[in-house]
């Protein structure tokens, strides 16, 4: 057996293993393509940490005037989940789907063997949204891709604070959004001075990203930026708000499989990347994305070194 990881003395600087943690992930910005480009903040996957329960990959953008134009792209082992706090973004796939999202509902796409997507914004206007993924576990990876949309999802309601459930279950609240591992990703809207204790899971991690405003998440100050991971072992968290806030909270079993999440894809091995991109490069395979004005994405060139499965978090 060999530790994967380039440098293993560093495993030993982990917190204590299932408990309560206060880690910042400063995130980096990333411009997405087209001509105009935008701009969005990358927490994960991070270089320390990879996941949080299955979630994989969350980007925020936003608020800001942008043209989102995301041309047809392939996709594998995941989920996406689009929500929006402002503006509209059409989806199109390769199912034959095509659909408007507005803020406060949820477009959820499953890659699973293989789907192909395209995003745009309809009109001119200001933006204000996460993409994030969430990562299959090996038993349903290559299920048959699906396209949902859910306008109607529970809420959990305190004085001054109202809790939408995107998808998973918080405080008894489950969302119809179907996931794959248990797990929670739920949005927090405070009114200004607004604060709530919200019901978490011992066996879960979790992470909290504010979207806007500003809030105290279990006492950490924080403002659109940076992802707080809170480690496990908790039942309930602390959310306060200075100004009228919104806080993403994500969270899961930890996702013990190791991933190879290159491009858009999620997936095990060097050898399984490398078909998924000459499947792509060919057609076929993840279909063909109707409608969008504009030629598919092509894969990048594969690195000059093998790809390796990486575990959660280092
Ligand atoms: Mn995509």
């Amino acid at each position: 057996m060999s530790n994967l990881e380039s440098d293993p003395q560093e495993t030993v600087c982990e917190a204590r293993a299932g408990g309560p943690a206060h880690e910042l992930l400063e995130g980096r910005d990333v411009v997405l393509g087209g001509t105009r480009g935008m701009k969005v903040t990358r927490t994960l996957p991070s270089r320390d940490r990879r996941m949080v329960g299955a979630w994989c990959f969350v980007d925020h953008y936003g608020p800001e005037p942008a043209a989102m134009r995301v041309a047809p792209h392939p996709h594998t082992g995941l989920q996406t989940v689009t929500w929006l706090l402002e503006g509209e973004v059409l989806h199109r796939d390769s199912l034959g789907s095509e659909q408007v999202i507005t803020p406060g509902r949820l477009n959820l796409m499953t890659a699973g063997r293989a789907i192909s997507h395209a995003e745009e914004s309809p009109a001119e206007g200001v933006l204000h949204g996460v993409q994030l993924w969430v990562a299959l576990p090996d038993g349903s990876r290559h299920t048959d891709p699906a396209f949902d949309h859910h306008p109607d999802l529970p809420v959990l309601t305190a004085p001054g604070v109202t809790t939408t459930v995107i998808i998973g279950e918080l405080g008894g609240a489950t969302s119809p959004a179907r996931a794959y591992t248990p797990l929670v990703g739920a949005e927090v809207a405070l009114e200004a001075g607004a604060a709530v204790t919200l019901p978490v899971r011992p066996d879960f991690e979790y992470a909290a990203l504010v979207l806007a405003g500003a809030a105290e998440v279990d006492g950490e100050a924080l403002e659109p930026g940076p992802l707080l991971y809170l480690g496990q072992g908790r039942t309930e968290l602390a959310v306060a708000a200075g100004p009228a806030s919104r806080v993403l909270l994500l969270g899961g079993e930890p996702f013990e499989e190791q991933l190879v999440m290159w491009w858009n894809f999620v997936g095990r091995t060097h050898e399984e990347i490398e078909r998924f991109r000459k499947e792509w490069a060919e057609g076929g395979a993840f279909g063909t994305v109707e409608g969008f004005d504009g030629a598919p994405l092509p894969a990048p060139a594969l690195p000059g070194t093998r790809l390796k499965p990486r575990p959660r978090h280092r």
